[in-house]
């Protein structure tokens, strides 16, 4: 293990931050330290994927209105904030049902980023969206489910490929996520420094 840097990285289940020591490469395996974490991460994979990948993407993933399978909303990278309001960046329909709308002006953020762990985009909803005035972040009147079950005021939740999320316990939609295709990732690969097979 000649070579090998003590280097950091970031817990696969809880994000923050652990130290790899030439050990911990060796065993090809180390248990997060956190308290109430202490996840396996493995290092045999000794790879990750550089984020910059995400500046050619040709798309971010998109909804499709289960009430209507041509109402398509696309996406883009980071937040997304849904509503009625045309400051969101996906304006919603007023889709109304019995004279109402049940979707706030600014619903619900779907937020995009990249898992640089698995090469592939990540998707997270919340319930309500920030205020851009007051800074402060507001929930929808009638609130958010996602796969049917309602979200907590402040819970984020990751929503699968085919994820389904109702707004105001009305109007559905169907979340596609962009895949990645696999050969674009192989050119966007970084091997990083605990790799076990790089020595010097
Ligand atoms: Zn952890």
């Amino acid at each position: 293990m000649s070579g090998f840097k003590t280097t950091l990285i970031d817990c696969q289940a809880c994000g923050r931050r652990i130290m790899v020591r030439a050990a911990d490469a060796e065993r090809g395996s180390i248990a997060c330290s956190h308290l109430g974490c202490g996840a396996v991460n493995i290092l045999s994979a000794a790879f990750q994927y550089d984020e910059n990948i995400v500046h050619g993407l040709p798309a971010f993933g998109k909804l499709t209105y289960l009430g209507d399978s041509q109402l398509i909303y696309p996406l883009q990278f980071g937040r997304n904030t849904l509503g009625t309001s045309d400051a969101c960046t996906v304006q919603l329909n007023r889709f109304m049902h019995n004279g109402r709308c049940y979707i706030s002006r600014r619903h619900c953020t779907l937020t995009v980023t990249f898992d640089k762990w698995t090469g592939q985009l990540r998707y997270h909803l919340q319930d309500g969206a920030v205020d851009n005035q007051a800074q402060t972040h507001q929930y929808s009147l009638n609130g958010t489910r996602l796969n049917a079950t309602p979200l907590q005021k402040t819970e984020i939740v990751d929503v699968e490929n085919g994820g389904i999320f109702t707004l105001g316990g009305v109007d559905s939609f169907r979340l596609s996520h962009y895949v990645i295709p696999s050969a674009m990732l192989d050119t966007y690969k970084v091997e990083l420094d605990f790799n076990p097979d790089r020595t010097q």
